[in-house]
């Protein structure tokens, strides 16, 4: 087991968002999460990347064997979590190249291991920037700095492929992903799948996994797990809309 998180429960301030939350991952599946907005989908994608403000308050998750919530967000990286971001933030002054190879060298100091030296970054970032079809130029720009919707999307991918994860959480926008956009997740992810790493994807977009193929699909409503399926539940969520998921539960 890759992931498995147990009657996760978290909050932010006095709020509670998350109300027991179970999940499994193995490695190699692609699982979806779909939901209303407000279920608490980027709580999860955010309390699972470690990020300050949300308190847990019940629960375990494992990652790789240890205990997730105990390890820093830099830990949770080196052990081979990533997290892309809703909302990219733009560093003026700071390179793309530079952030990417900062975060790199993070992970490997992490682990033990020497930082890359510059023929060998270079090696890689060659070798990634051809499998997902990056400009160069895009590389010595300010980081996400008057990048377009797609740039930044090639861009967050890029990085995945450059770190390597074994659990990639992508949290997609509610809107503004225009169809280039999620090709270049799709056709990105799909480039790095692999029989060792898995994907947690967070959309609204049936569209999306139309072409980045779950194995399984999640349907998050008031901070729980209330439907699990297969690809054929996105197609229903994108034909009846979420009232007849929201009609089952709150007929319980
Ligand atoms: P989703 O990603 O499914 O749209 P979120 O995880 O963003 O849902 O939000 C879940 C709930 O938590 C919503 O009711 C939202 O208003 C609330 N929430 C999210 N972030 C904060 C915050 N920083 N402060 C207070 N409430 C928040
Ligand atoms: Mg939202
Ligand atoms: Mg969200």
């Amino acid at each position: 087991m890759l992931l498995r998180i147990h009657n996760l429960q978290a909050g932010i301030e006095e709020k509670e968002i998350l109300k027991g939350i179970n999940l499994e991952i193995q490695p190699g599946e692609v699982h979806a999460i779909m939901g209303p907005n407000g279920s608490g989908k980027s709580t999860l994608a955010s309390v699972l990347a470690g990020r300050q403000d949300y308190n847990v308050t019940g629960g375990s998750v494992t990652f790789n064997g240890k205990d997730l919530l105990e390890l820093s967000p830099e830990a949770r990286a080196a052990e081979g979590l990533f997290l892309s971001f809703q909302y990219p933030v733009e560093i003026p002054g700071l390179s793309t190249t530079n952030f990417i190879k900062t975060a790199v060298n993070e992970v490997r100091k992490y682990r033990g291991e020497e930082p890359l030296d510059a023929v060998a970054f270079l090696k890689m970032m060659k070798e990634k920037m051809a499998l997902m079809e990056m400009d160069q130029a895009m590389l010595s720009r300010s980081l996400n700095e008057g990048f377009s919707g797609g740039e930044k999307k090639r861009n967050e991918i890029f990085q995945m492929a450059m770190l390597q994860p074994k659990l990639a959480i992508l949290d997609e926008t509610d809107s503004g992903l225009d169809i280039d956009a999620i090709r270049i997740v799709a056709n990105g992810v799909n480039k790095l799948r692999s029989k060792d790493n898995a994907v947690l994807v967070i959309t609204h977009y049936q569209r999306l996994l139309d072409y980045l193929v779950p194995d399984v699909i999640h349907v998050l409503y008031n901070g729980r797990i209330v439907k699990t399926g297969t690809k054929e539940l996105a197609l229903e969520l994108e034909e009846k809309g979420y009232d007849f998921i929201k009609n089952e539960v709150n007929s319980l």
